[in-house]
């Protein structure tokens, strides 16, 4: 194992999330359906000279939809700006944000769904017009202003695409919804990265990270660091044992659940009694945000076959309660 850093990585070591990202479309791993319907998009657009339509990317935190709105302007050959929904708490923040833009620049807007309201009906003009009006004045004096802007295109993430309002969702010409990634991809991901750190992981320690990643790249990266820490330290290759060694010390277990999967799932099962139980009850008693288990936790457990949704909330399943280890009762 060598301790050396590629020189792109080396450089940016603090930013590791930043080095690892595909700089492509062709780099980018898996979403094979994504890329297509992306490139054509793009493709059509660059042979009319004109900007592409707006793009809303969909899917779990973690699946690449920050990279896919780098790559989108990187293939473009345009700058992209970044912000995010939370940024955005009122129309003027939206207002200096699109009159900055210049012609053809990518607009990434994360998380979407959690933009003021004021500024969604300035976006929806925005992005079928490219002009805006501002609001000048207040009360019976005001008056609205009308701004042309540069055409651009704008990509927005969101986690929770059912959220926004259709007027918003309708605007956009193309959406991608990004799946959890398989072990394959998965072990392509980890490949490609542990050669940009220049870290020899043995093939069955590729394998063993991708099954425990949850479908999801940023958490590929993520224990591969770990495991290239632990080889580090301990002067160890990156073989198989490295890899149980250091997931189990950071308790990621064989199925990739980690400290707080586990916990919502015993909370369901040990004071539930397997549920049903509602989302803000199961939120208050793991001491979590309501969004973050439906967001990052209950995607990856329904997907796991460990919990289910019903209308009247979350149920462990079968296997959810093998999980836990905890003694089905005879009812159930
Ligand atoms: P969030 O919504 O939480 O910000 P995201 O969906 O925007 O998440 P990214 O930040 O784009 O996710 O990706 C997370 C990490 O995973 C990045 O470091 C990137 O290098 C890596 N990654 C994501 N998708 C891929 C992919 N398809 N191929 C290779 N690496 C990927």
């Amino acid at each position: 194992m060598s301790g050396e850093l590629s020189p792109q990585v080396a450089a940016n070591e603090l930013g590791f999330e930043g080095a690892l990202r595909p700089a492509t479309l062709d780099e980018f791993v898996g979403q094979s359906k994504v890329r297509r319907q992306l490139r054509l998009l793009l493709d059509a657009a660059t042979i009319q000279q004109r900007t592409p339509d707006h793009i809303l990317l969909a899917g779990p935190p973690g699946l690449g939809k920050t990279t896919l709105s780098m790559i989108v302007a990187a293939e473009l050959d345009k700058p992209l700006h970044q912000t995010s929904g939370p940024a955005i708490q009122h129309a003027g923040d939206l207002a200096a944000v699109l009159s900055a833009l210049t012609p053809g620049e990518v607009l990434f807007i994360d998380e979407i769904h959690r933009m003021a309201r004021s500024a969604e009906e300035m976006l929806y003009l925005a992005m079928e017009d490219f002009k805006i009006d501002i609001m000048v004045g207040k009360g019976a004096g005001a008056t609205s202003i009308p701004l042309e802007l540069a055409p651009f295109t704008l990509v927005g993430a969101t986690t929770r695409a059912g959220l926004l309002p259709n007027p918003l969702r309708d605007r956009f010409g193309f959406t991608a919804h990004l799946e959890f990634y398989d072990e394959d991809e998965l072990s392509h991901v980890v490949q490609r990265a542990a050669g940009l750190l220049g870290f020899d992981v043995a093939a069955a320690g590729v394998s063993e990270i991708a099954g425990r990643s949850r479908g999801t790249p940023r958490i590929a990266n993520r224990l591969l660091r770990r495991v290239r820490d632990y080889s580090l330290v301990h002067g160890t290759p990156g073989d198989v044992e490295a890899v149980h060694a250091a997931l189990t010390l950071y308790d990621v277990d064989a199925h990739g659940l980690d400290r707080l999967d586990r916990e919502v799932l015993r909370a369901v099962v040990e004071r539930f009694g397997g549920g049903p139980v509602g989302l803000s009850t199961l939120a208050v008693s793991v001491g979590e945000e309501a969004e973050t288990i439906e967001a990052v936790v209950e995607p990856f457990l329904v997907r796991a076959g460990l919990l289910s949704r019903t209308p009247r909330g979350r149920v462990a399943t079968r296997r959810g309660w093998e999980h836990t280890g905890i003694p089905i009762p005879d009812a159930l």
